[in-house]
């Protein structure tokens, strides 16, 4: 093996191809073309493939071809609109991060979520299903949301989160397989 090379990647990128005000007829855009992930969230794949699931759904429910490939393009966009934001919400607040065309959003108005999924395997696992089904509702499920509300009660303080300090190894009860 030989050593590292290191390389560089334009960050996140999304192409509003749905707004466009006349396209040709046919053509969609899918996966990286339309939305280009910081690749730290692992995210590109699912998208991909849930673009793939909305146009197979937006084929079956055609009968028409004509201007499906618009309806197409725009299945996609509530999967798009929360993948693209709750990166952006991340990344936009790293001092180098530069942002081009879209307004910054605010920071999370507290880390009880992030500090409630590091003791809590549920509230961990429903984190991970709305990292990775691009829907908010496994955290609007009464359980989960009663946990978060019980973390929040409790005051205790989030731990610091420094991307530059490597956390100490867990030292609990591993998660039930
Ligand atoms: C470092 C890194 C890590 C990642 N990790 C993850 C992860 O853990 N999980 C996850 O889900 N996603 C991850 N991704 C994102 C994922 O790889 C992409 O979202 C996904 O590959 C996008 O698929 P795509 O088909 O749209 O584009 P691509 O996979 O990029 O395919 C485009 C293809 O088109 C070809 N091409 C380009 N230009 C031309 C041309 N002019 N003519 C002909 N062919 C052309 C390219 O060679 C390429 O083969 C990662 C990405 C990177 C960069």
């Amino acid at each position: 093996m030989g050593d590292p090379k290191p390389f560089k990647i334009r960050g996140t990128r999304r192409l509003r191809w749905e707004d466009m005000a006349s396209r040709p007829e046919g053509f969609v855009a899918i996966g990286d073309a339309v939305l280009a992930l910081n690749p730290i969230y692992g995210q590109g794949m699912s998208v991909a493939a849930v673009e793939a699931l909305a146009m197979r759904d937006a084929i079956a429910a055609s009968d028409d071809v004509a201007g499906l490939a618009g309806r197409i393009q725009e299945s996609f966009r509530t999967t798009l609109d929360f993948v693209f934001d709750s990166g952006l919400r991340s990344d936009a607040h790293y001092p180098a991060t530069t942002v081009h065309g879209v307004e910054v959003p605010l920071p999370p108005k507290s880390r009880v979520l992030g500090a409630a999924a590091t003791e809590d395997w549920k509230v961990a696992v429903a984190m991970r299903y709305v990292s990775h089904g691009f829907s908010a509702e496994p955290l609007q499920r009464p359980e989960i949301q009663a946990r978060v509300r019980a973390r929040m009660a409790s005051k205790r303080p989030a731990r610091p989160h420094d991307p530059a300090v490597i956390p100490k190894p867990f030292a609990g009860t591993p998660l039930p397989r």
